[in-house]
């Protein structure tokens, strides 16, 4: 089917104000070109980030009004738990507010100076908080993980070579191996469950816990349903539960596939370790049944389990994803291929070979796309990752533009629109100009840094 079915109608509407070209460009300009800089209220399609932008059912919202806000044993966490264990056989739930609240406990545990992380690509909040603690993340994802256009069907698999290659080099220096599901800073790319197997073996065999970055498993579960041999005819919550029967334990932002606005998780099956963690919790999140968040939090969150695995959602879910790359293909916009989870990238180094990767092609896109259709992307290269601790400069591997889309939020409707902007464009991109940073931060610079266009 060519039409992307929306397993869902509408109840509640919130309206976008439709804004011109003359606006936009005033709006952009006053941002510093900084999308980061913009008032959601003047962005047409908001694809910034699919983490905790999505649309809550009315289930959910009902959820919401159960709630129940004790300070300590709350039904609400009960029934949390118990969502949480009817997917991931874990033995310790322990929530948090978000992701990275989770991976900073994990890594007060595994974290310190000298200590060696593996995963197929480290998360960048993940490696923030490992980096944080004085240990080193590694990168082992395959190498097909790293070409944009490869059409391998599990482009976020660990090199399993590598990785014992690793365990041996690095011996008693790695406190565990995780891996990342789907690969998000590999672009949303799945991990099949005979990798996640195999990973886990490797790490049983060397005696290292082995966590799982479970931030889109829905998704990931879809794609093995989908591409790997043996699994097409299985449910979605029996293939999650055995790529999390493989682990020791599991972080987890529920702002991804849990239909959260907020939210996370830290599991664990050594009481020891959960011991630890939950004093670290309290000292920093909260009580063990609340975390960071409140009761109805909790209840919106087992409610949005319920719904993440539902096969009609993750069909539109990675229909979509599908449908905008196929289309932009047609049009010869390069894309990484294949689709992805929860988001489209485009390789605006490739798209725009006029600008030089030290003008930022991807920003240069970026600003364009805003321009152009309101459309707010977000640029993932050299604005990025091009800035050196001793002041210097230089081109990051890729420049791409990432269209990260949220949940249940918008329509095919608004794919086409997206699309007819990438038709403007592809009529007027050898006109667009690269920017210079005329001001930025130490760290981190994407998010406040100002920019002037090149030759104006
Ligand atoms: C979003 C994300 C995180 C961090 O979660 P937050 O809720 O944003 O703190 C960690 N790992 C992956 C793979 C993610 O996508």
């Amino acid at each position: 089917m060519k039409t992307i079915f929306e397993p869902f109608r509408i109840k509640t509407v919130e309206p976008i104000r439709v804004t011109t070209r003359d606006e936009r460009e005033r709006l952009i300009k006053d941002a510093h070109y900084n999308l980061f800089g913009l008032h959601a209220d003047d962005v047409l399609i908001d694809l910034l980030t699919d983490s905790g932008t999505g649309a809550m059912s009315a289930a959910q919202w009902a959820a919401v009004m159960r709630g129940d806000e004790s300070y300590a044993g709350s039904p609400s966490f009960y029934r949390f738990e118990a969502a949480v264990k009817a997917l991931m056989p874990f033995t310790h739930i322990i929530p948090t507010h978000q992701g990275r609240a989770a991976e900073a406990i994990l890594f007060s545990i595994f974290g310190g100076p000298g200590r060696n992380i593996p995963n197929n690509t480290h998360f960048d909040t993940t490696r923030g908080n490992i980096e944080a603690s004085g240990a080193a993340g590694h990168d082992l994802v395959i190498a097909e993980g790293k070409d944009p256009g490869g059409l391998h069907p599990f482009k976020g698999n660990i090199d399993l070579e590598r990785l014992e290659f690793y365990l041996g080099e690095h011996g008693d220096s790695v406190p565990c191996v995780m891996t990342t599901i789907t690969n998000n800073a590999g672009g949303g790319q799945p991990v099949s469950l005979a990798n996640i197997r195999a990973t886990a073996a490797l790490a049983r065999k060397f005696n290292k816990p082995f966590i799982i970055d479970g931030c889109r498993f829905a998704e990931n579960a879809w794609f093995i349903k989908q591409r790997e041999a043996g699994q097409g005819a299985r449910s979605i919550p029996d293939i999650v539960n055995d790529c999390f029967a493989e682990a020791d334990g599991m972080t987890m932002s529920a702002k991804k596939d849990a239909f959260g606005n907020i939210g996370g998780w830290l599991a664990l099956n050594d009481d020891d370790l959960a011991e630890q963690a939950r004093n670290h919790l309290i000292r920093t999140e909260g009580f063990p049944t609340y975390g960071g968040l409140s009761g109805r939090d909790l209840d919106a969150l087992a409610q949005g389990l319920t719904e993440i695995v539902d096969e009609d959602y993750l069909r539109y879910r990675i229909r979509t994803n599908e449908y905008i790359i196929e289309r932009l293909d047609a049009l010869g916009v390069p894309v990484v291929k294949p689709a992805g989870g929860h988001a489209v990238f485009v390789d605006a180094r490739a798209w725009l070979p006029h600008i030089p990767p030290l003008e930022y092609p991807g920003q240069a896109l970026s600003v364009a796309l805003y321009e152009t259709g309101g459309i707010r992307g977000c640029e993932i290269g050299t604005v990025m990752f091009g800035a050196h601790p001793d002041g210097t400069e230089t081109p990051a591997p890729m420049d791409l533009v990432r269209l990260a889309i949220p949940r249940r939020t918008y329509t095919q409707s608004h794919a086409d629109y997206m699309i007819e902007v990438f038709e403007d464009l592809s009529r007027t991109k050898d006109s667009l100009r690269g920017l210079r940073i005329v001001r930025q931060p130490k760290l981190m610079r994407h998010f406040t840094c100002r920019f002037e266009r090149l030759g104006a």
